[in-house]
């Protein structure tokens, strides 16, 4: 069983990024309002997530940390439409086979907050009650401990915490609505206020004076709506990385609408350069498969050709107008 445990997690938890994603994609179906992020030593040595979400009772607080155990499906057909973002009931079992997990919940309703902990899928101590405000602490320390062949495979501490800012910012850029708080080395590294204005959400995060110069577009078909910030072509970076994209609120990767923007470009970019750009397409979810990739960052799209055209339209035509 403890073997089990072992294996599923590596589908779920490769590094300390996928644990950061997995512990905020939680805060947010938990419809947390605040979330704070701690890492130490990329997340290697701690993840700490703070919510201010609906919280736990002692007996969810058991289950959550139980394979399969997810409050998240009611009925077979939830699967068809699955609403909140985690639904397979395995991550927060699978980082606690892997280490040493703390974690305190209060429901809004009860005066006590309840704890456990538990490490590489043994109950340690609790639950037992705890001072705390409503909401959840997830505590995640010295992730691998136990499973010293996957410790050897994570980078360095630098990449792994570029990676667990990058997953964060993501979800920043996703829900503008909620305040993100993320701090390493008992520094604030960027904070955002959840005033559901996505370009308060990028000048926290790439800086007021870069966030002032991107251009901004917005167009609504039958089908889609797209409101789009992009960077100017002074702007361009020397990786992908800084180009985003969100589907109903979500982080999503997609080729071909990234070289849908890229090529809205076209000679305005210099070779090797790769536009800046924040992208949130809204539409019907049957239009989109989710399913693709198990991770869910990676979709599909049912009508791509079609889409990807229409990305490339409103783009060229912010650039046209800003550069005419
Ligand atoms: P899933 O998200 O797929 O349901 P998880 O292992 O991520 O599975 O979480 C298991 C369960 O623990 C969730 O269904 C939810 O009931 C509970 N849970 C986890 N994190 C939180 C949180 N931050 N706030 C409230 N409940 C949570
Ligand atoms: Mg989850």
């Amino acid at each position: 069983e403890a073997l089990a445990n072992q294996i599923a997690a590596g589908e779920v938890v490769e590094r300390p990024a996928s644990c950061v994603k997995e512990l905020v994609e939680n805060s947010l179906d938990a419809e947390a309002r605040h979330i704070g992020v701690t890492l130490e030593d990329g997340g290697i040595t701690r993840i700490q997530v703070q919510d201010d979400g609906v919280g736990m009772d002692a007996d969810d607080l058991l289950l959550a940390t139980a394979r399969h155990a997810t409050s998240k499906i009611r009925q077979p057909r939830d699967l068809t439409r699955i609403q909140t973002l985690g639904f397979r009931g395995e991550a927060l079992a699978s980082i606690a086979a892997v280490a040493r997990v703390r974690m305190a919940s209060r429901p809004h309703a009860s005066e006590l907050g309840m704890q456990v902990e538990v490490a590489a899928s043994q109950l340690v101590s609790g639950p037992r009650p705890v001072g705390m405000p409503p909401g959840t602490v997830v505590d995640v320390r010295d992730l691998f401990y136990n499973t010293p062949a996957r410790l050897k495979y994570l980078r360095t501490v630098q990449t792994e915490q570029a990676r667990c800012l990058e997953v964060l910012q993501r979800a920043a850029l996703a829900r503008p609505d909620v305040a993100f708080r993320c701090e390493t080395g008992g520094r604030v590294l960027w904070q955002t206020s959840g005033d559901g204005n996505p370009l308060s959400v990028m000048a926290a995060l790439f800086g007021a004076g870069e966030a002032k110069q991107l251009l901004h577009a917005t167009r609504r078909t039958a089908d889609y709506a797209v409101e789009a910030w992009i960077g100017r072509p002074t702007q361009a970076r020397s990786t992908r990385a800084h180009g985003h994209l969100f589907v109903n609120r979500r982080p999503i990767r997609n080729l071909a609408i990234h070289q849908a923007v890229a090529s809205a470009f076209g000679q305005r970019l210099m070779t090797g350069r790769h536009p800046v750009y924040v992208l949130y397409l809204e539409m019907d979810p049957a239009l989109v498969d989710v399913n693709v990739h198990p991770h869910k960052a990676e979709v599909r799209f049912s009508e791509e050709r079609d889409l990807a055209a229409l990305v490339q339209r409103v783009v060229r035509q912010a650039l046209d107008e800003a550069f005419l």
